[in-house]
């Protein structure tokens, strides 16, 4: 109790931990404690933020209340502890340098879109900024991609290069304004510039002096306009561009990246020029203009004006905003002229698989066969980084590929962690991280079928180990020895290693992030996993937790003839499939097979009778390719899941109708689906439209997986049920699974912060080696 002749001070000491560096939160904290008249100071610590306030306590509690409730936008508080200290007296409140601890770590910011108030900052004719297509604030800019170190300062980001003008550094240091401390701040006086030259020019003679950023921007909109393909120097990497309606362009673009049909992302100006070609709902409007400003998936109008080209067959189209002023300027000069591209084509820089190209040297070897022009500029880019692509379910968005604005966001998994290095699948590849409470899932890699992804990934890890310092104990690894990623793991010099069941890591890394513990059903549907009997896996239905499965039911293991050619040649599927279903007994000749060679159909009709070269298989993902292929969808695929894709496209709605199938009652259960395989045939036989027998086919499979789940449930009384594998990116199947499990009182989870494809086995990897280490060893 305070006496009458002493003032009732009270000091506290306050650490703040999460995303709270690089987002403004130490001038929000300066201005929050002056405003309430309190005394002290605050820092950025290898830990996050400390904090030492002193005044009356009425005062600390509302300070206390405003930093629990009203952070920065961009900031993530995931823990505050406060303690009582000896009150120390003092006036005033300042901002210290930061400090570094030993062994600490902060989690760094992702990459942020734009505010508005910068937007009105560049787009403002009368403003100093006005064009400059750097601009950024403490509530928007580049982060992760700028960082080489960490507590974060401008000296640890490539912006050291840039010295602050006296205007500019004005603003960084007035805790007042929004641009104080904003490490990446900068203006054309000062900051990084362009440069626009078309390809074969030496790089040398680029000298970056032009601080017109406006005028060359608008000389490489007429470079877009004349139907030529840009590449541009974004933030993450290179992106490659091209008038999205321009037909011609766009098929030079496919023809010279050596990419006949996977589709390419949109980018629009704004969310109405985004409407005149797809249909967007509320929550893919948030979701397109969340900060993290992904590539949203969304269905195409019928009708749209857009080149044949940028995604073939496909009903949706992938479409993201601006997210620098850089990519903005590209449409138009500012928010009141009318935009000059109703979308332009956006995709990753980079030749076929090869990973995202982020240097100017880089730039013009490696893309000089694909770009007229290149907009390069001068800021480094620390860390590769691709755009991220998202879809709504449910009115949730859900993640398909996970880098740009996400990456490095950690994923709070509610326990603490041994410190575990997962590696990852082959395709679509992600590692992870753990650290105390947290998993760090990094960018997209993509697959590790070549040198230079592999490398992506070293570098990647070597940085993100620096960044959170984190030294593992544990490297987790697939069971497949031929996996790129394998090998690594079992290279790198951790000792302990752990390897772990693919599908076992998909349904454990659905649990992680929906924080369940326990036995669940888990439904784990793919196009290739390594089985624990040494088959690939790919349909299977386990009983799970963290330490462990059991395979209680899977597809009917039918042939794989020849390894992956049969995933890019889907008729192979169709020819093992109805092998299996008639026997020699094959129905007569059918349209799926009439491009195929007679002599490639011999040799593989051979192969599988003979049962040479060919591996036993229980993916749904070749399910869909087999009947892809009978319905004369995909004969051959360029990419994987091509088929499965046009088969969904092809479904019509409003059908209840299902085939039979089979469910074989031994342990585990088998999912015989030659019955429908007969009824398929038949179909075709009758003229029976595609699309019907499409839908048809989805129905059957749906309410297998159904009827397999209520038959686990009578057995070990568990009603979770975890989708998860890139076959429930299947909105038919997923929307038709989910809402039968429900009817049927399942507690149903599936992904939303990973991807249920490859891209989110490493946490469940991650989770699973945690839980099987012994402690204290
Ligand atoms: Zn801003
Ligand atoms: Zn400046």
């Amino acid at each position: 109790m305070a006496s009458p002749h002493t003032v009732s001070a009270t000091r506290k000491h306050v650490q703040v931990k999460g995303v709270v560096q690089g987002v403004g939160f130490r001038p929000f904290v300066y201005k929050l404690a002056q405003s309430l008249e309190l005394t002290g100071y605050v820092f950025n610590s290898s830990s996050g933020v400390t904090i030492e306030i002193e005044g009356g306590e009425h005062q600390i509690d509302q300070f206390l209340r405003e930093l629990r409730e009203n952070p920065p936008q961009l900031a993530e508080i995931t823990d505050i502890s406060v303690s009582e200290i000896d009150a120390r007296g003092g006036t005033g409140f300042s901002i210290l340098h930061s400090r570094e601890e030993a062994g600490a770590f902060a989690l760094v910011s992702p990459d942020a879109g734009t505010c508005d108030a910068c937007w009105s900052d560049f787009g403002d004719p009368v403003n100093r900024r006005y064009g400059y297509p750097f601009t950024n604030c403490t509530h928007c800019g580049p982060r992760y991609t700028i960082i080489r170190d960490i507590p974060y300062d401008r000296a640890t980001t490539t912006m050291a290069a840039f010295t602050m003008c006296p205007a500019c550094k004005a603003e960084y240091e007035d805790p007042n304004d929004r641009r104080f401390h904003a490490q990446p701040n900068a203006c054309g006086e000062c900051g990084p510039s362009l440069a626009l030259i078309p390809r074969g020019s030496p790089l040398e003679e680029c000298s970056f002096a032009d601080k017109d950023s406006l005028a060359i921007i608008r000389r490489a909109r007429m470079v877009l306009r004349d139907g030529k393909i840009l590449a541009v120097k974004g933030l993450g990497g290179f992106l490659l561009a091209c008038d999205a309606r321009n037909e011609s362009a766009v098929a030079e673009l496919r023809r010279r990246k050596r990419r006949p049909a996977k589709p390419f992302a949109l980018m629009s100006r704004d969310v109405a020029a985004v409407r005149t070609f797809c249909e967007a709902s509320d929550e893919d409007v948030a979701a397109l203009l969340h900060v993290r400003r992904p590539i949203v998936v969304l269905p195409r109008l019928e009708g749209a004006q857009l080149a044949r080209g940028i995604a073939p067959g496909n009903s949706t189209l992938g479409v993201m905003l601006p997210y620098t002023p850089l990519h903005y300027l590209l449409f138009s000069d500012s928010p009141d002229r009318p935009s000059e591209f109703q979308a332009l084509v956006m995709t990753s820089g980079n030749l076929s698989e090869e990973p995202i190209v982020v240097s100017n040297a880089e730039a013009m070897r490696q893309l000089d066969g694909i770009a007229d022009w290149f907009l390069l500029h001068n800021r480094d880019i620390a860390m590769r980084v691709d755009d991220s692509v998202v879809r709504t379910f449910e009115g949730r968005e859900r993640v398909l590929r996970r880098s740009r604005g996400f990456v490095p966001q950690t994923i709070d998994l509610g326990i603490e962690m041994e410190e575990v290095l997962a590696f990852g699948g082959e395709l679509k590849n992600t590692f992870c991280l753990t650290k105390s409470r947290y998993a760090i899932v990094s960018q997209h890699i993509g697959d590790l079928e070549n040198y230079e992804t592999m490398r992506f990934f070293e570098e990647t890890l070597a940085n993100m180990k620096h960044l959170f310092k984190v030294a593992p104990r544990v490297a987790a690894h697939d069971l497949h020895p031929g996996y790129m990623s394998t090998r690594m793991a079992l290279a790198s010099d951790i000792e302990r290693k752990i390897g772990v069941q693919h599908h076992h890591a998909h349904i454990v890394s659905c649990m992680a992030e929906n924080h369940l513990r326990g036995d669940v059903i888990g439904v784990a549907f793919d196009g290739t996993g390594f089985g624990a009997d040494g088959r690939i896996w790919g349909g299977e239905f386990l009983v799970a937790d963290f330490a462990g499965f059991t395979r209680r039911g899977h597809l009917r293991y039918v042939l794989l003839p020849g390894g992956d050619a049969a995933i890019w040649q889907p008729w192979r599927m169709a020819l093992s499939y109805l092998r299996d279903t008639f026997g020699r007994q094959m129905p007569g000749e059918l349209p799926c097979f009439r491009a195929v060679l007679e002599k490639q159909f011999e040799l593989v009709d051979e192969m599988i009778s003979r049962q040479v070269q060919t591996v036993q298989t229980s993916s749904s993902g070749r399910l869909f390719d087999a009947v892809a292929a009978l319905v004369g969808l995909a004969s051959e695929v360029t990419f994987e899941g091509q088929a499965a894709i046009a088969l969904e496209m092809a479904a019509v709605q409003g059908t209840d109708a299902c085939y039979p199938f089979e469910i074989v009652d031994v342990e585990p259960m088998i999912l015989d689906f030659r019955p429908m395989m007969e009824a398929i045939v038949k179909d075709i036989s009758a003229g029976r439209p595609r699309g019907e027998i499409s839908a048809c086919f989805h129905n059957t499979l749906s309410a297998a997986v159904v009827e397999t789940c209520c038959r686990i449930r009578r057995s070990d009384a568990l009603d979770r049920v975890c989708l998860s594998g890139g076959t429930f990116q299947n909105l038919y199947l997923l929307d038709r699974t989910v809402i039968e499990l429900r009817r049927r009182g399942f507690g149903v989870f599936l992904h939303a912060t990973v991807p249920a494809n490859d891209g989110g086995i490493s946490l469940g990897q991650a989770v699973i080696a945690n839980e099987l280490i012994p402690r204290g060893d």
